[in-house]
């Protein structure tokens, strides 16, 4: 059984809390769910899903309810992490916006809404290290990652740009894997797979 802590305090939390089921289905084991509002449940969490949303008010909540500092302990323990879009921006070591005071949990710095002035969203099949077929990639007001540390593995690319990235137990995407029927995101973020596993 594996304990999933989805962070609640602003976003898309359910579409979350239904991917990392289907992905512990799909590895034959089960997941329970704790959606995260406040502290004290994070560190009974063996994963952590940080959604999408609005970056400057998920930050803000974090540090105001003190899960902030239990994500970083999560991390510093080695246990991993799966960061979409605004949860990315949060994780970044740097979002380059006063009104986000991000967690550096990814050595990463996040350029918020450089997709968005592009386009508002869009939907992209992009080639991910590990991963067999394409994943389809869906865009909304998506983060640029702009700096990536050395320690930093990109999985995936987008007109060249990182877009899919790891360092030690977190996994940050620009894009939302959990709004696809796909869990082959999570699965890589949460199960030691290997790449064979993945693509059943
Ligand atoms: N651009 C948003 C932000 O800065 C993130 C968008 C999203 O999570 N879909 O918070």
């Amino acid at each position: 059984m594996l304990h999933a802590g989805v962070i609640a305090v602003q976003g898309d939390v359910s579409e979350h809390a239904d991917a990392i089921e289907r992905a512990a289905a799909a590895h034959g084991t089960e997941a329970t769910v704790s959606e995260i509002r406040q502290s004290g449940t994070v560190p009974d969490c063996d994963v952590l899903l940080m959604p999408g949303g609005e970056s400057t008010t998920i930050s803000r909540l974090l540090h105001q309810e003190g899960i902030a500092a239990e994500i970083e302990r999560h991390v510093a323990a080695g246990k991993p992490v799966l960061a979409t879009c605004a949860g990315l921006i949060v994780a970044s070591r740097d979002a380059k916006d006063d009104r986000v005071e991000p967690l550096d949990l990814l050595d990463v710095t996040v350029d918020r809404n450089a997709f968005g002035r592009q386009i508002d969203s869009f939907e992209a099949p992009i080639d991910v290290d590990g991963l067999d077929d394409p994943f389809p990639a869906v865009f909304i007001r998506a983060p640029l990652i702009d700096d990536v540390g050395p320690d930093v593995e990109v999985l995936a690319e987008w007109d060249g740009r990182p877009v899919a990235v790891r360092d030690g137990p977190v996994v940050g995407t620009s894009f939302h894997p959990e709004l696809t029927d796909d869990v082959r995101l999570h699965r890589l973020a949460f199960f030691e797979s290997t790449p064979a596993e993945l693509s059943d």
